[in-house]
């Protein structure tokens, strides 16, 4: 019998998996309906040689000291700051919006202080920010708005920024200064040997048994297990029973090119040219040294694998409608981007499930507090014969 069944095999259920097994000598199952571990954050070497990212860019970035200390156990790793440039008005310019893409845009030659000012002039009036749309054209107009935010967000959405929440585009800062870094996070670094050999030695321990290529479906009524932490669709675990929550797909074109380097970054971003929205080079990514380049091209779609949980308030509601329900159902955790419906990053995952831990613990900690109790009072009624009621937060006795 395992302690655990873990549906998932990405961040979410790999540091639950780690965390359990370790330290608290729980024997788990850990299953994906893919033929691989490491979720999203999958890469491997293709066929030309050149690590790739099956599941789009993924760099590493956090301000969690207690996130980034606890992957530094599975992995060593290459500092790496992330730098995009937009293709704006037959340009290159940087993105996040910074003084040398306003100066470069608009052929002008300001100081910060006075892209303070430009900004000011040119920002609209917003009094309640609640939409994509609001943030950016209350911070740098509209025009600006929409050469970089408007189209992309329609291609990568299929809506209107002004139909999506806030979260969405706060995503992207906005700068007075020359920094050019996508990220300011404190640790921003990538796994030096890729994210799959990360989490094959987060994994790799006895009390951990593997299981690909599979549905938890399949094998839920024929491998016997305590509990269950699920981190796949929430809506899909209720079979729709509320109806389906929005997730937005990606077709990823992958492509090896027989020249050293391709793009002058690791990513370029089209807001208004082309299906796709971004091109990345991985070899800027991984520090590869390779003769030949691997890219890949990102098209935005309606259908396909649940990629990005969609941030608008309609969604929320039925996600929190959802969530009650998971909230009572007894020996199944919630956790991770989609059985949370969060548009969380890698150490947010990872944060999140740390979190999940604890509380599993605490309450394994509560369950033999509450058995020694019931071991006295057991002995206790034998010698007087009077029975004594004990309950639990956690409802188990
Ligand atoms: P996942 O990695 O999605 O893992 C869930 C697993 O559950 C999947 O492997 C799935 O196959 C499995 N599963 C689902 N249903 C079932 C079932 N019924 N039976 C069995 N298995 C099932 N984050 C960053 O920090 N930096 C980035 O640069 C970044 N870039 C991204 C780029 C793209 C294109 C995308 C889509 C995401 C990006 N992210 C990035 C986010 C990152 O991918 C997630 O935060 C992280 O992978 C989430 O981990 P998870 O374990 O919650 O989910
Ligand atoms: N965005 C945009 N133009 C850009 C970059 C981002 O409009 O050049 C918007 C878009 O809505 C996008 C969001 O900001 O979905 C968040 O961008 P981020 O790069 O964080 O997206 P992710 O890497 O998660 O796909």
């Amino acid at each position: 019998m395992f302690d655990y069944l873990i549906v998932g095999a990405g961040f979410a259920g790999s540091v639950l998996a780690e965390r359990l097994a370790t330290r608290s000598n729980k024997k788990v199952l850990i299953i994906d309906k893919r033929p691989h571990i490491a979720g999203n954050a999958f890469d491997h070497y293709n066929e030309e040689g050149v690590l790739v990212h099956k599941y789009g860019p993924h760099i590493f970035h956090t301000n969690s000291k207690d996130v980034f200390d606890y992957l530094s156990q599975f992995t060593e790793w290459r500092s790496y700051e992330h730098r995009v440039l937009a293709s704006v008005d037959g340009q290159l310019v940087p993105m996040p919006i910074n003084l040398d893409t306003i100066n470069k845009l608009y052929g002008l030659n300001l100081t910060s202080f006075e892209l303070e000012d430009w900004f000011e002039s040119v920002a609209e009036q917003v009094p309640v920010i609640r939409t994509s749309e609001d943030v950016v054209v209350s911070k740098v107009g509209r025009e600006l708005y929409e050469k970089f935010f408007r189209n992309y967000t329609r291609k990568q959405w299929g809506m209107d920024p002004s139909e999506l929440d806030k979260s969405v585009t706060s995503r992207v800062p906005t700068r007075t200064n020359r920094d050019n870094r996508y990220f300011t996070d404190t640790y921003q670094a990538m796994p030096l040997n890729g994210f799959t050999a990360m989490f094959e030695k987060m994994l790799a321990h006895p009390n951990i048994k593997i299981m690909l290529n599979t549905d938890y479906k399949e094998i839920i009524d024929v491998i016997p297990f305590k509990e269950m932490i699920f981190t796949g669709p929430v809506d899909e675990y209720f079979d729709y029973k509320f109806g389906k929550l929005p997730y937005r797909s990606l077709d990823f074109k992958h492509e090896t090119l027989n020249t050293e380097t391709f793009l002058p970054t690791a990513v370029v971003n089209y807001p208004n040219e082309h299906a796709y929205t971004r091109i990345t080079e991985f070899k800027y990514l991984t520090g590869q040294k390779h003769p030949k380049t691997s890219v890949v091209y990102e098209y935005p779609q309606a259908d396909g694998d649940p990629y990005y949980p969609v941030p608008r308030p309609e969604n929320a509601e039925l996600y929190n409608k959802y969530k009650k329900l998971a909230d009572q159902t007894p020996n199944v955790h919630f956790v991770g981007r989609l059985a949370t419906y969060k548009y969380y990053n890698m150490d947010q995952v990872v944060a999140q499930a740390l979190t999940l831990y604890k509380k599993l613990t605490e309450k394994t900690e509560e369950d033999k507090a509450i058995a020694e109790i019931e071991k006295i009072v057991i002995k206790g009624k034998s010698l007087n014969g009077s029975a004594i009621k004990i309950s639990s937060k956690n409802g188990n006795h």
